[in-house]
């Protein structure tokens, strides 16, 4: 029992921390590039209006990554896209694209 409160104790400021500095633990998640291997086989664009409309018939300028519900953070500027575990930019796309409900 008494390692069990020593574990919850000693986990309590690592959680706080990660709760309180957001941007450094996004910091250390590389940012997506157009050029990456995957991203370029899912047609990965930092722009949506950017993407290959003839490859991805689909794809319209209303689709971002903001309103994709892989983005992390849907307010900010940038966030985490858990299907790269990378950083996307809020108006990115790729054809992974799935609407936040
Ligand atoms: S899966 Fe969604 S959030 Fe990730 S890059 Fe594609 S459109 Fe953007």
């Amino acid at each position: 029992m008494a390692k069990r409160r020593e574990f919850i104790a000693a986990i309590i400021p690592v959680a706080g921390a990660l709760v309180a500095f957001p941007p450094l633990v996004l910091a250390d998640i590389a940012a997506l590039t157009e050029d990456d291997k995957m991203g370029k086989a899912m047609g990965f664009r930092l722009q949506t209006d950017k993407a290959d409309t003839v490859k991805y018939p689909k794809h319209t300028n209303e689709q971002v990554c903001a309103k994709c519900v892989h983005y992390a953070t849907p307010t900010a500027e940038t966030a985490r896209c858990d299907v790269f575990n990378k950083t996307v930019p809020k108006g990115g796309w790729c054809s992974g694209f799935s609407k936040r409900p």
